[in-house]
C-alpha cells in the first residue's frame, strides 16, 4: 500500500507526533487484521461521517474507515545528501515512500534548543528542500550521461533524456520538481529516475496550542508551501488526544478552539496528497470504505477486496450514497430506479456505495 515519509530537523516534534500516530495504529489494529505493524509505521484511519449514516441504515456492526500509513523516516541533518549522519540510510528509506511529509517547528518552547538557533520555518523547510534537492540533482548528473549513450542508439530514450534535462534546470534553480510548473518536465519520463522531490509534499506544522487559532499566521504558513497542502497542529496535543475517551478528547479539542484532531487531518490531507479516494460498501457485519486511486475502474476496486472479485468480475450493482441516504435502503434504490448496474469500464466515483457480482 502507499505510504507517507514523515521528515524533519531534530527537535522539532517529529517523535512526538510520530508516538501519536503509532497509537492511532495500534487503536485501528483492534479492528484490522494487520499482519504486524513495524515499530516505525503508524497509521491513522481517514474520517469520513458518511460511514456512520451507512452503518445505521444497514445495522452495521462495525465501521472500517480508510487508513493512511505513515513512515518514520529518521535522520535528516544538514549534509544528509553527502552522507552526513545516517545520510544515505535516510536517503534509501525516504525513496520507498509516496509522498513526503516535512514536520515544520513553529512552537517556541525556549526549553527545547532549535539545531540552527532561533525559530525559522522558513529557514527550516529551505535546508530540507536542500538536501532533497542536492540528492535529486546527484541522481540527474549521473543519468544524464547514460541517458545520451543511450538515445543515441535507441531513439525512444530521447524523452528521458529531455526530461532529465529539463529537470537538471529546475533543480539547478534551488527549486524542487514537485513545485515546479514547467511545461517541458515530463513526469512520466523521469519516473524511472525516483526522484525524491518528485513526490507529492506536505507540511505539519508544529505550532503552539495558543497559535492554532491564529488564522493570520495560518495564512501565511499556508502560502510559504503552497501548492502543497499544510496541516496544522500542536504534537503535544495530538499524543495526549490519543490517550483519552472520545469524550474526552473532544473537550480538548474544544479548549483550544479545534473541532477535528490533527491527527485525522492529516489523515485527510495525507490521502488527497496520495491522490487516492474511497468507495464504500455496507452490510449487517462492516460498513467500510476501500481505497482505490482516483480514476479507478470498478474491476480494479474490486480487486481491493479480493483478487479474485476482479478476476471474475461480473459487475456492480451502485448506488450513490446521497440517493441512498434519501430513499433509506437499497430496496427502495432499486424501486427507485436509483441503483445503477456498471460494468467493466465503469470509472468509480466518490461516495459509490457498491456490491459486486463476481464468477468464483
Ligand atoms: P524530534 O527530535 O523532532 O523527534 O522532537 P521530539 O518529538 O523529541 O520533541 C523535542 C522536544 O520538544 C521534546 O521535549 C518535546 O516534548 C517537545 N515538543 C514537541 N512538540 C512540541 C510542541 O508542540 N510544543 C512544545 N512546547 N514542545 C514540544
Amino acid at each position: 500500500s502507499l505510504s507517507i515519509g514523515i521528515v524533519g530537523l531534530p527537535n522539532v516534534g517529529k517523535s512526538t507526533l510520530f508516538n501519536a500516530l503509532t497509537k492511532s495504529a495500534n487503536a485501528l489494529a483492534a479492528n484490522y487484521p494487520f499482519a504486524t505493524i513495524e515499530p516505525n509505521v503508524g497509521i491513522v484511519g481517514v474520517p469520513d461521517d458518511r460511514l456512520a449514516t451507512l452503518a445505521e441504515i444497514f445495522g452495521s456492526a462495525k465501521i472500517l474507515p480508510a487508513k493512511v500509513e505513515f513512515v518514520d523516516i529518521a535522520g535528516l541533518v544538514k549534509g544528509a545528501s553527502e552522507g552526513q549522519g545516517r545520510g544515505n540510510q535516510f536517503l534509501a528509506n525516504i525513496r520507498d515512500t509516496d509522498a513526503i511529509c516535512q514536520v515544520i517547528r513553529v512552537f517556541s518552547d525556549p526549553d527545547v534548543t532549535h539545531v540552527d538557533g532561533e525559530i525559522s520555518p522558513r529557514r527550516d523547510i529551505e535546508t530540507i528542500n536542500t538536501e532533497l534537492i542536492m540528492a535529486d540533482l546527484q541522481t540527474v548528473e549521473k543519468a544524464i550521461p547514460r541517458l545520451q549513450k543511450e538515445a543515441r542508439t535507441n531513439k525512444d530514450k530521447k524523452g528521458a533524456l529531455d526530461a532529465a534535462e529539463a529537470a537538471l534546470k529546475v533543480l539547478e534553480t534551488g527549486k524542487t520538481i514537485f513545485e515546479s510548473r514547467l511545461a517541458e518536465l515530463d513526469r512520466a519520463e523521469l519516473r524511472d529516475l525516483h526522484l525524491l522531490t518528485a513526490k507529492p509534499f506536505l507540511y505539519v506544522f508544529n505550532l503552539d496550542a495558543d497559535e492554532l487559532v491564529d488564522t493570520a499566521l495560518r495564512a501565511q504558513l499556508s502560502e510559504l508551501v503552497a501548492p502543497a497542502e499544510a496541516v496544522f497542529l500542536d504534537a503535544k496535543i495530538e499524543s495526549e488526544l490519543v490517550e483519552l475517551s472520545d469524550e474526552e478528547a473532544l473537550e480538548l479539542l474544544q479548549s483550544v478552539g479545534q473541532e477535528e484532531s490533527g491527527l485525522s487531518q492529516l489523515a485527510r490531507v495525507g490521502f488527497e496528497t496520495l491522490g487516492l479516494q474511497t468507495y464504500l460498501t455496507a452490510g449487517p457485519k462492516e460498513t467500510r470504505a476501500w481505497t482505490i486511486r482516483k480514476g479507478a475502474t470498478a474491476p480494479e476496486a474490486a480487486g481491493v477486496i479480493h483478487t479474485d472479485f476482479q478476476r471474475g468480475f461480473i459487475k456492480a450493482e451502485v448506488v450513490s450514497f446521497d440517493d441512498l441516504v434519501a430513499v433509506g435502503s437499497i430496496a427502495n434504490a432499486r424501486s427507485a430506479g436509483k441503483a445503477r448496474i456498471e460494468g467493466k469500464d465503469y470509472v468509480m466515483r466518490d461516495g459509490d456505495v457498491v456490491e459486486f457480482r463476481f464468477n468464483v
